[in-house]
């Protein structure tokens, strides 16, 4: 079966000449959860953000549903694909949080009903109902990440890539994502988490990617 994900021998390095990802290589198949450990600094949000097709590879090359991310086309590809950024602030950008949650789905051309189910369902699970229209500049960082996770979850995406989506988080927050995410597993979503401590992992992934210095350690 072909991998949701191919990641071909990719180096990538910052315009200062930091050097942050030194030939990396591994694949996602459908409906995989995966989870890429490793120390600050050792480059999953980079291999994040060049699997979500937002940083291209300096050499080597990057498939996503079998379209090269440098390809004029993927622009296509990127409504079947939900990321959460590493920093909340990356993510958010409406004057509500109810409107960062449902931008989307809206944009999906959704209909109404199905918009406001969804919404109601990753308020709910995210914990984040009394948060609905509340500014999402002025929130805690914690009370950021559940509404940035949710603006992702609410699109029920094919691909779900999360950058540390459980730093910050209560443990009733957690649960909630851990559920959400597995309810989407079970109805297809590939899921793609970072993190840089084991905890929670048994419960996020069924593989588990090491990387340090730029480079996958094995699995
Ligand atoms: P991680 O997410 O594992 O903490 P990153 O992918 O953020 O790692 O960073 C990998 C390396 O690239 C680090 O050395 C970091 O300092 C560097 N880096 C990250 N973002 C930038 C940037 N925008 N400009 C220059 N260097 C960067
Ligand atoms: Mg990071």
């Amino acid at each position: 079966m072909q991998p949701i994900v191919s990641v071909k021998d990719v180096k990538f390095s910052y315009p200062a000449g930091v050097s942050a990802l030194k030939g990396v290589s591994l694949q996602v198949g459908q409906g995989e959860r995966v989870a890429l450990l490793g120390p600050n600094g050792s480059g999953k949000s980079t291999l994040i953000l060049l699997i979500a097709g937002l940083l291209m590879p300096t050499k080597g090359s990057v498939e996503v549903f079998g379209q090269s991310t440098a390809s004029k086309d993927f622009q296509k590809f990127r409504s079947r694909i939900g990321v959460v950024f590493q920093d909340p602030d990356d993510q958010l950008f409406t004057p509500s949080v109810i409107e960062d949650i449902e931008y989307g789905p809206k944009n999906l051309k959704l209909p109404a009903e199905d918009v406001a189910a969804r919404s109601a369902h990753v308020l709910e699970k995210m914990g984040i109902a009394h948060l609905r229209d509340r500014a999402p500049h002025r929130l805690s960082f914690g009370e950021k990440k559940k509404v940035s996770l949710a603006t992702a979850l609410v699109l029920k995406p094919e691909l779900l890539i999360l950058d540390e989506p459980t730093a910050n988080l209560d443990l009733v927050s957690r649960r909630g994502l851990i559920d959400t995410l597995n309810e989407l597993n079970e109805a297809g979503t590939t899921v793609i988490v970072s993190k840089h401590d084991v905890e929670a992992f048994p419960e996020l992934a069924d593989r588990v990617i090491v990387i340090s210095h730029g480079c996958l350690l094995g699995e």
